[in-house]
């Protein structure tokens, strides 16, 4: 049991008048822990808090190379942390253990390394010649008090992409963490400790819906940094707008695998086009779901990828030899098979799963689907499901190819895979989406910008572009 009672605000645990929030496994509904929801009123302590430590603390005296080692002792505290995160992330999510370490722990690290690499060179300040004559100095400041809001899917991930430019800028932080998955997060707060990071820099408040709105609603938060549904980015969208807070907004996304006429059928691709969708029991907004085959080999590479995603086990994530474990709870189950049989209604034919797995009945658990012959204009193709969920559409040539894969309201990712890499390259260039792996599922790289199009959000994370959303320039003229 992991029990974090109250909010971490100024580097302690301090009590909340919000109720206590039960996490449960959605493998078996066990009690894995608890932590307290804020309220409006504690989301008050921590951003005076967080406002107080950067107008007041040492971080705001910092410099760029303190600030980079602050966040490279964090990622050490993290990594030395390795398999307790690991257990806990996988048992609130729901993630295959086996990939927890990989895909929640060192992507997380990869982050915070990648930043903390980066922010010693990086220009806070240049003289450049002004136009008018003499000299203007650009500087580029902290945007302020950062509410960062993050999904349950990949929750250190998600906090890393937002706090290390938040920190690597000089900002301050309160972070919440999604109800469903805040042990992992609340953990965090003996990393925050042991990396000597002055209190309240990183505060951390639990709740839902109410307590993000009541950090978005802030009049003490200069920026809010969201990931998680276009619907709510939309709203939180709009209530920034009110205020004019800055906002960065991580959406959605229904992201398109183009398969190229001449690729080699191999196990890379195949491996790769399920990993591209399934991982993380097809619960990551970059997932490549749109999986668009070309007409002239269609069979030739749909069924073995079908057989791969029909052969890939089932069970409780903590299993070592587990590939899919449950998705996040049983509303969600429920949504992702009423989407699949309306699919299959209009036309669509499952090559793998399609129903429920025998034998999982408790949990939420949902089989790793193909579901081929889907048109582009189907509600399956269009629609974010966040499940292990494919969907595999046939294309006439690269135009076409390429008009299907931007024929969505989302943009975020994407892969295209051929043998012959800088065709691959051409066709890349050509689709409206934020990253686009070559012959790879691999989503992004942790020191390139990361973000959507479209519907998949405004604004960017990872690089140096991730920190220039933390900041404010202003011009002096000599
Ligand atoms: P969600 O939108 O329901 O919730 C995300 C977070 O926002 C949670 O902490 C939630 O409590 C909070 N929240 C919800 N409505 C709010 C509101 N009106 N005001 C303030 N806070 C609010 O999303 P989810 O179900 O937790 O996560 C899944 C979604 O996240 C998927 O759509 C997925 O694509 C998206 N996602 C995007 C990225 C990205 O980088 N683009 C990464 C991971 C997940």
């Amino acid at each position: 049991m992991y029990e974090y009672e109250g909010m971490y605000v100024s580097g302690k645990w301090s009590p909340t008048s919000g109720p206590e929030i039960e996490v449960r496994s959605p493998a078996d509904g066990e009690l894995l822990g608890r932590v307290s929801e804020a309220t409006a009123a504690d989301v008050d302590v921590a951003v005076e808090a967080a406002r107080a430590a950067l107008e007041r603390g040492p971080w705001s005296r910092s410099t760029p190379a303190e600030r980079a080692a602050a966040i490279t002792a964090l990622a050490d505290a993290i990594e030395s942390r390795t398999k307790v995160f690991a257990d806990v992330v996988s048992a609130e999510v729901g993630s295959p253990r086996k990939w927890t370490t990989f895909g929640q722990l060192a992507t997380t690290l990869g982050v915070y390394r990648s930043c903390a690499a980066i922010v010693p060179d990086y220009e806070f300040e240049a003289k450049r010649p002004s136009v008018m004559g003499g000299e203007v100095v650009v500087r580029r400041l902290p945007v302020g008090v950062v509410g960062a809001i993050v999904p349950w899917n990949a929750p250190l991930f998600t906090a890393a992409l937002k706090m290390a430019p938040a920190l690597a800028a000089g900002c301050t932080i309160v972070l919440k963490p999604s109800p469903d998955a805040p042990l992992g997060l609340s953990m965090l707060s003996q990393c925050i400790e042991e990396a000597g990071i002055p209190p309240g820099v990183i505060n951390i408040v639990s709740g839902g819906v109410e307590t993000g709105v009541a950090l978005v609603a802030h009049p003490g938060v200069d920026k809010i940094s969201f990931t998680g549904s276009t619907g709510a980015g939309k709203q939180i969208g709009a209530a920034c707008a009110q205020d004019v807070r800055r906002v960065t907004l991580e959406l959605g996304g229904k992201s398109a695998a183009v398969v190229l006429d001449d690729v080699v059928v191999d196990s890379t691709l195949i491996k790769g086009l399920v990993t591209g969708v399934m991982a993380n029991n097809g619960q990551i907004c970059a997932a490549q779901t749109r999986i668009l085959l070309p007409r002239s080999r269609y069979d030739e590479i749909l069924e073995p990828f079908a057989a791969a995603v029909a052969a890939m086990r089932i069970g409780d994530p903590a299993e070592r030899d587990t590939e899919v474990g449950p998705v996040i709870n049983v509303a969600s189950r429920d949504r992702i098979e009423t989407a699949v049989a309306a699919a299959i209604e209009a036309g669509a034919r499952a090559v793998a799963g399609g129903s429920r797995p025998e034998g999982f009945d408790e949990g939420s658990y949902v089989s790793p689907t193909v579901l081929a012959d889907v048109d582009n204009d189907m509600a399956i193709a269009r629609d974010e499901l966040f499940g292990p969920v494919a969907v595999v559409i046939a294309y006439n040539d690269d135009d076409d190819a390429v008009a299907v894969a931007n024929d969505s309201e989302y943009g975020l990712a994407g892969a295209v895979w051929s043998a012959d890499p800088e065709r691959a390259t051409r066709v890349a260039t050509r689709m409206q989406t934020g990253s686009v792996s070559i012959n790879s599922p691999a989503p992004l790289d942790f020191g390139s910008p990361f973000g959507g199009f479209k519907k998949s959000g405004i604004g960017r994370e990872g690089g140096p572009e991730g920190i220039a959303a933390y900041l404010e320039s202003q011009s002096i003229i000599l």
